[in-house]
């Protein structure tokens, strides 16, 4: 019986302070005539006058808490503050805010630059990051031979497949599976052993290519520029340097005028006022030829950019492992971006 004495106490005490329990039940359930209390003496007539004793007192204490509880808490709601008292709240308080997250910036930058190519009219399209030999180089025109294919730059996963070193491949399986003309980029992450302030062993890259009838080195030159004053304003300057890919010929470096210090010369630059900023070129007629293009009656262009190097530059980040440390002092900073 004690034990059904504490049920009932606990019972009790959890139920007085809820505001949506009328005390009026609980006086019903606890002391009428029908009520626990009443149960409880009921029950105290089949034991013996050592027990009746004890538990008989017990249960007047109780009967005396629950009677002394619900006039309190009677008298605490007839008071005229109280009701006024849950609605009155102090309005200098400053309010609770729900903190959203937010896209990574690398996220952002690879959104907005894929924004500006699908209003020049390309497509996107992904591969796998896990590459033949034959995707990643052979179909490129990287022979045997090549620098880029040296153990210190790609990484090989057993059975002689790679994790792809570029977005170029992407290039080749979009031409196999699909007839010219075409205008496609290829967002995605690549791979390279490499580590220090401005290479990370995953980064992020967007390949594009353009195969039609009569492409020319003016149409890349144009779709770069167009392409770059997006992103860094309408008054960068560009230039093009010649250089070397190869699946591209002729190829290019560009560059831009140097963001940091407007073309005057800083550290960022290294005193030149111009910063190399993506690879581009005419696509080798020898990786036409791998996919079964007629190079006589098609031509292309092909360029390929690293998001962490322009987002450094857009936002003036001198260490590319910020990106990825996830210190939300870092990345709270681009929240109102986008
Ligand atoms: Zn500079």
């Amino acid at each position: 019986m004690i034990e059904t004495i504490e049920k009932h106490r606990q019972d009790f005490d959890s139920r007085i302070h809820s505001s949506s329990e009328p005390l009026k039940q609980l006086r019903i359930e606890f002391l009428g005539k029908k009520g626990c209390i009443q149960a409880l003496m009921k029950d105290l007539r089949q034991a013996s006058p050592e027990e009746k004793r004890q538990l008989g007192k017990l249960i007047n204490d109780f009967k005396q808490y629950v009677q002394n509880l619900l006039e309190e808490r009677e008298q605490e709601l007839k008071k005229p503050e109280h009701s006024s008292k849950s609605e009155s709240f102090d309005t200098t308080l400053p309010g609770r805010r729900e903190i959203a997250g937010t896209l990574h910036p690398i996220t952002q930058v690879m959104n907005e630059i894929t924004k500006i190519f699908m209003g020049l009219g390309f497509q996107v399209e992904e591969g796998p990051e896990i590459e033949t030999d034959y995707y990643n180089f052979e179909a490129l025109n990287i022979p045997e031979n090549h620098p880029a294919r040296d153990m210190q730059d790609t990484f090989y996963v057993e059975g002689g497949a790679v994790l792809r070193t570029h977005t170029s491949p992407v290039q080749i399986h979009v031409m196999e599976n699909c007839e010219p003309p075409l205008r496609i980029i290829a967002p995605g992450k690549v791979y390279r052993c490499d580590s220090d302030i401005s290479h990370t062993p995953m980064f992020h890259q967007i390949e594009g290519l353009m195969v039609d009838k009569n492409i020319s080195f003016s149409h890349l030159k144009g779709i770069m520029s167009i392409f770059l004053q997006e992103v860094f304003g309408k008054e960068t300057k560009v230039r093009f340097r010649p250089s070397f890919f190869p699946f591209t010929c002729p190829s290019a470096e560009v560059d831009i005028q140097c963001v940091i210090c407007g073309g005057t010369g800083c550290r960022v630059c290294s005193q030149t006022g111009w910063i190399e900023i993506l690879g581009c070129g005419m696509v080798d007629p020898a990786v036409l030829k791998c996919v079964n293009y007629d190079s006589e009656k098609w031509t292309g262009f092909a360029f390929g950019l690293g998001i962490e190097r322009i987002s450094m530059l857009k936002y003036g980040i001198n260490d590319i492992r910020l990106f990825f440390e996830n210190d939300l002092r870092f990345l709270k900073q681009f929240r109102s971006v986008c």
